[in-house]
């Protein structure tokens, strides 16, 4: 079935489902709820699809044509449901809504679709992370032959966040596009590059949109309409960072049918120049974020924050940490004082409890979809300002150092308080606690609110009471006890009379309708009370409406104060959340200064920090210690305290306190890391290209102010090769970089560099082992960086403690001894190499390829940057007298039976050696 019909089945079509057709064919690409009286029906393949989805019946319409469409529907008091789940499965909803009420309206009634619905422009999500909708656009103006970089911008249409990043290469386009999960992507004219579509996830709604959909022109001038501002520069830097917002903003407002979103806060650069850059991978390899898989990870170990604006804010503290000394001086000041005062700390906490998503209530109530629980829940929310406020004051700030932070957050909400004040008591005072989901359906407001109201209201309880009235006189003036006044929604009022009592109805008694047993009657005084009544429900409810919307217009109103309140409130829920930190026994804050030092004394893992940790103590200098090579077995703990370093560096520079003893360093401004490849496999490259690619990176962009961490660089491909990478790699980061970085190894040929860079540092973990030639298996991992480099890999123990069974063990000690107990003459890299087969076992040399001599690992000198790595050829590589021969040959010269002869020759030749 496709989206539209053909011209004949049109032409034969009821004017229902002409109506139906037409309005399909304006949103081919999206599953068309049509409402009709109380169901929002789908049809053709749309209602297959949705039957699927939500296992609901499929049936069909005009079934008795030989072509009957498809149908399926819900009810319409219960799509939200559906279409959540819809939404879900990545699916766009319109719906298609009746203009007109029914009742009222003679033939077809006028239909139209209200909104369109998406994974990225939805607003009523169940989990407070963003639902980001994206852009990538191609930046134009490149010189000829350069590859153009992309920008890329996002926004999350039910806060009306949004942000943007520029002048990047496709490999850190698709970086940004894993790190901000993307529920939908616009692509114009399907330009995306490859690296990019390799890491969209599968439920990501890619959308197509043609290159003329908005000109940069219109983009420029929809934005300057949406945020009321005569120029963009001040906060869009570039052309295609306006083109890209504008497509995103106008793209959101069209969905809603609306001019423009009000809700719509100024877009921020997502890197800048105050906050500290994550390398490719980084955030995936330290788990700052919570990942598919429920790793334990630094944004779940931390937060504590009571709001769902908080949490975001918190999330976005971790991608973004800070790299202003001052900046981080007040965040650390705001905590202690908050820390030190907890009676005001839990109350703020309790009070933080009670206020709701504004941000999300603010982008239902500017697309219409806000409903009295919304705007019960932001009076609530704002009636806690005022009492926030006391609290805040409460606290004594003139012990902090630099109380900025917290005079800052007083001041926002001392205002929000007073501007917000009389709207957030006009809502608590004025609407019901069991306020409804839906305004039309009235019962929302208290009386009180308006004059009109409690005369309906009134009117409504009387009309109980004179209903028992009118119960309690007909019983006696009939005598019939078991007469009953009741009500139903198809009926109306009536007054019931069981068949025992038929013979004593009055004459007056006019008959409605027969049950099983019972006789069903109404009275001319009950006809008219039931019209007084129903008609007022009618006004009460249209007089609610107007009511509600009323109110919907003050909040609009007060839009920006809202928004500003919304801010302070996220600030102060994830400071007064992060104080959780300071409560944990051994966390401290650190020192931050401008060095380019770092030191950390008893630190731990902030993901591991429980029972038997093993706390260390490293210290790295600008002098003659910023690389750390540290070499150690496997499962020694290598990794563990690399990323230790990391966590503690990013909890520090978010402000928090850190899992050590003491800790002091010189802000970071960026972390690069190279560690594991678990991402590898899935986006189908090969886990060494993914480890030079993610090097190359690094070794590109890391400077002075960099933490650099790389885990075993070179062990994706042959031991050779690998080494030599890791080798040129670490002289590189000593010679040139500068930064302070942490360099796990299993090379211990690697440790010799120490004596040539003055930088490089060795440390190992340490273990205690026994090497008992008869169980051969002794070994307890310390956990503990030592000084110094460490001679043994202790992959055997290792091996037997995974479980290999007991002969392969054997057999791999004594393989390990008789390649011990060779001799080289010329072992360049360890200096104590092999040099004969002992013939129990395969010799050294064999199994790893050894260069000649010294001379020839020109790469071991420091100095030259440029590394060449020379590989043994293998023989069958060489030169071949049968491949010469070929090469000769003159295949046009010769006859058939020579060239028959030659083949045979070359294949003779090729037998020899
Ligand atoms: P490596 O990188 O040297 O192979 P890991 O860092 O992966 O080793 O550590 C292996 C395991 O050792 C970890 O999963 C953890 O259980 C344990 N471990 C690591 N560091 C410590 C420590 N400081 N204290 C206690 N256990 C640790």
């Amino acid at each position: 079935m496709t989206a539209t019909l053909d011209p004949q089945s049109l032409a034969d079509a009821t004017p229902l489902m002409k109506q139906y057709w037409e309005l399909k064919a304006s949103v081919p690409d999206a599953l068309l709820f049509f409402r009709m009286g109380d169901f929002y029906e789908l049809f053709g393949a749309d209602a297959v699809e949705a039957s699927r989805l939500l296992e609901i019946t499929l049936t069909s319409r005009d079934r008795t044509k030989a072509n009957p469409t498809p149908m399926a529907g819900v009810p319409h008091h219960s799509a939200h449901g559906y279409i959540q789940r819809l939404l879900k499965a990545g699916k766009k909803i319109a719906i298609g809504e009746q203009m007109e009420d029914p009742a009222a309206t003679k033939g077809l009634v006028k239909r139209e679709i209200i909104r369109v619905l998406s994974p990225g422009v939805q607003f009523d999500l169940e989990s407070h992370e963003a639902a980001w909708l994206g852009v990538a656009l191609r930046e134009v103006g490149q010189p000829q032959g350069t590859p153009s970089p992309w920008t890329l911008a996002c926004l999350d249409v039910s806060t009306g966040h949004s942000f943007f990043s520029t002048g990047m290469s496709a490999a850190a386009l698709a970086e940004d596009l894993v790190r901000h999960p993307i529920r939908q992507l616009l692509r114009i004219d399907g330009d995306l590059p490859e690296e990019a579509r390799a890491v969209l996830r599968s439920d990501t709604l890619v959308e197509d949109l043609s290159a003329n959909t908005l000109s940069f022109s219109g983009a420029e001038q929809f934005l300057r309409a949406q945020f009321r501002l005569a120029t963009l520069e001040a906060f869009l830097p570039s052309t295609t960072a306006i083109h890209a917002l504008g497509l995103l903003a106008h793209y959101a407002a069209r969905t809603q049918r609306l001019d423009r979103l009000e809700h719509l806060q100024l877009p921020r650069p997502l890197h800048h120049q105050q906050s500290l850059v994550y390398g490719p991978q980084t955030a995936e390899h330290l788990d700052l974020f919570p990942t598919p898989d429920h790793r334990p990870n630094l944004l779940h170990e931390i937060q504590a924050s009571k709001t769902s604006a908080g949490a975001r804010l918190l999330r976005r503290w971790i991608a973004e940490p800070l790299t202003s000394l001052t900046e981080i001086k007040n965040r650390q000041c705001a905590l202690e004082v908050l820390g030190e005062a907890s009676g005001p700390r839990q109350r703020m906490q309790r009070l933080l409890s009670e206020v709701y998503d504004l941000e999300r209530i603010l982008g239902r109530v500017h697309t219409g979809l806000a409903n009295p629980r919304d705007t019960r829940a932001l009076g609530l929310s704002l009636c806690q300002l005022p009492l926030l406020l006391e609290n805040l004051n409460a606290l004594d700030t003139t012990r902090a150092s630099s109380p900025s932070t917290l005079l800052r957050l007083q001041k926002s909400i001392e205002h929000a308080a007073q501007v917000l004040q009389a709207l957030g008591q006009r809502i608590v005072s004025s609407q019901r606690d069991d306020a409804p989901m839906l305004a039309r359906e009235g019962g929302i407001f208290k009386l009180g609110t308006h004059p009109d109201l409690d005369r309906l209201l009134g009117l409504a309880e009387n009309g109980s009471q004179w209903l028992i009235t009118l119960e309690t006189r007909e019983r006696e003036v009939t005598g019939i006890p078991s007469l009953k006044v009741k009500y139903n929604r198809v009926f109306g009022y009536f007054i019931e009379i069981t068949q025992a009592h038929l013979k004593n109805v009055p004459s007056h008694y006019q008959r409605k309708q027969t049950t099983v047993g019972a006789e069903r009657f109404f009275t001319e005084e009950l006809k008219t009370f039931e019209d007084e009544i129903v008609s007022a429900s009618a006004k009460q409810k249209a007089l609610e409406q107007t009511l509600f919307d009323e109110l919907l217009a003050s909040i609009r109103a007060q839009t920006q104060d809202i928004c500003q309140a919304a801010q302070a409130l996220a600030e102060l829920d994830v400071l007064v959340g992060l104080t959780h930190l300071l409560d944990r026994p051994g966390w401290v804050f650190p020192i931050l200064d401008d060095s380019l030092a770092l030191e950390i004394q008893k630190g731990r893992h902030p993901l591991v920090d429980r029972g038997e940790f093993v706390p260390n103590d490293l210290t790295l200098k600008p002098e003659d210690r910023r690389t750390l090579l540290i070499t150690g077995p496997n499962m020694g703990g290598k990794s563990t305290l690399m990323r230790q370093v990391a966590l503690i560096v990013i909890l520090g520079q978010i402000g928090a306190p850190v899992p050590a003893a003491s800790a002091q360093w010189g802000v970071v401004g960026s972390i690069y890391t190279r560690i594991g490849a678990h991402d590898a496999i899935a986006k189908g490259q090969s886990t060494f290209m993914v480890e030079m690619t993610e090097l190359a990176h690094l070794l590109h962009h890391a400077n002075d102010r960099s933490l650099v961490i790389l885990d075993e660089i070179g062990r994706g491909t042959s031991t050779y090769d690998g080494m030599s990478v890791a080798w040129a790699t670490l002289e590189w980061i000593c010679n040139r970089v500068g930064s302070r970085t942490l360099f796990a190894t299993h090379y211990h040929e690697l440790t010799r560099l120490a004596e040539k860079l003055p930088a490089l540092k060795n440390a190992h973990m340490a273990v205690d082992s026994r090497r008992d030639l008869e169980s051969h298996s002794e070994l307890r991992f310390l956990y503990l960086l030592q000084e110094g480099p460490t001679n043994e890999s202790f992959g055997i123990h290792v091996a037997k403690l995974a479980g290999l069974p007991q002969p392969v063990i054997s057999r791999a000690w004594e393989v390990l001894e008789s390649l011990e107990n060779e001799k080289p003459a010329a072992d360049s890299l360890r200096g104590t190499g092999p040099s004969a087969t002992s013939g129990t076992g395969p010799s050294k040399k064999a199994l790893v390829p050894q260069p000649a001599s010294d001379s020839q690992l020109s790469f071991f000198a420091p100095s030259p940057p440029r590394v060449e790595v020379r590989t043994e050829i293998r023989k069958e590589f060489l030169p071949h007298p049968a491949l010469d021969a070929l090469r000769a040959a003159r295949l046009e010269e010769m006859t058939p039976l020579q060239a028959l002869n030659l083949l045979a020759e070359l294949q003779r030749q090729s037998k020899s050696p």
